[in-house]
């Protein structure tokens, strides 16, 4: 392991960097990536955001989007940059089976891997850590590693400051998670101080779907929503067939799972969709309930407590019943 003095030194001269985050990304994959992209670029860096698969047109306009590279797309050119590397900086995943085919690239590359998250039970491959359970994002953590760390709060422009902004928000669920602490909004407070325009950030985040995603997500909530009071939970189906019915295209699906958890007394919502060859469950949960716990266990995943998600290559109807089946061993915690 590297101490921060070692990576500092390492970064006090241009650097052939990746930077990467974990599939189907989120504001939070995007946002830190970014934020990480724009204050690297600013010391002379050739830093590169390398993104495993797409992600929703609602975080593709952040500060230096247009650079980014989909390794799905670009593979050739990407697995060329992952293999010249100097510094491959891991952000918001700690395990290399979230970056996919990637995993294998990044695991054999000599370059020195930074790891920045805040996820449990990291894998060990990295050569520096920056991680920490209780921050709210990664994003949070970029901010604390660049100022507090390697000391440039001056570096912390606007390009950076809207792209944390953007990971806080999303990954706090609007500042609301219980992670979202005083020393959160401080943060939140510098980072509109150096640039970041906040109403339009939820803007361009929350008021951008389209008229076919409004139309799912009304169809989920009439048709799809199962609550199941003996067990405080709800949950929302979703097959391959009202995939293509609906248009839904990446992104569509997300935060759907949050309205099943709004009905009151729900304290774990599940969202499961059938996607070609695997079936993708989304689980959030309030308070103490561990949603990870049941990813984890039951469902090849894992996340935070209050948010995770796990796959399964069942088909839809037995991983749902599957999920029934296992509240029972959950019930004392869903009803208290
Ligand atoms: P989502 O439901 O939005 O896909 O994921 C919620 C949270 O669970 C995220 O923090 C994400 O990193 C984590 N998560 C989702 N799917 C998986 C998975 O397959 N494995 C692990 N370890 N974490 C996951
Ligand atoms: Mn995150």
């Amino acid at each position: 392991m590297l101490d921060i003095t070692a990576l500092s030194q390492l970064l006090n001269q241009p650097r052939k960097i990746v930077i990467t985050t974990h599939h189907k990304p989120d504001g939070d994959a995007m946002g830190s990536s970014l934020g990480l992209y724009n204050y690297l670029i600013q010391l002379g860096h050739h830093a590169q955001v390398i993104a495993p698969t797409d992600y929703p047109e609602f975080l593709a306009w952040m500060p230096g989007n247009s650079e980014v590279m989909i390794y799905t797309e670009q593979t050739a050119a990407a697995a060329a940059l992952i293999a010249e590397a100097e510094i491959i900086f891991c952000l918001d995943f700690n395990h290399l089976s979230r970056i996919n085919e990637m995993g294998e690239l990044v695991g054999q590359s000599s370059a020195v891997k930074v790891m920045i998250d805040h996820h449990l039970e990291p894998q060990d491959f990295d050569d520096y850590r920056y991680w920490n359970i209780n921050a709210c994002a990664t994003a949070q953590l970029v901010y604390s590693f660049i100022a507090t760390e390697l000391k440039r709060p001056d570096l912390i422009n606007a390009d950076v400051a809207t792209c944390l902004y953007t990971g806080i928000m999303t990954d706090s669920a609007s500042f609301r998670l219980p992670n979202t602490t005083s020393a959160v909004h401080r943060i939140v407070a510098d980072l509109i101080d150096a640039g970041a325009v906040n109403w339009r950030i939820h803007e361009l985040v929350y008021n951008n779907s389209s008229e076919t995603r409004l139309r799912f997500l009304g169809h989920c909530l009439s048709q799809k929503l199962e609550v199941l009071p003996e067990y405080n939970t709800a949950i929302i189906t979703v097959t391959e067939q009202e995939l293509k019915e609906y248009d839904v295209i990446t992104g569509d699906t997300e935060g759907i799972v949050n309205y099943a958890l709004s009905i009151s007394g729900i304290r774990l919502a599940g969202f499961f969709v059938s996607r070609p060859g695997r079936v993708k469950l989304s689980l959030r949960s309030k308070g103490e309930f561990p949603a990870n716990d049941i990813c984890k266990k039951y469902f090849n995943g894992g996340g935070h407590r209050n948010a995770a998600g796990g796959h399964s290559d069942a088909t839809l109807e037995q991983v749902v019943e599957q999920f029934k089946n296992i509240l029972p061993e959950y019930k004392t915690l869903l009803i208290q």
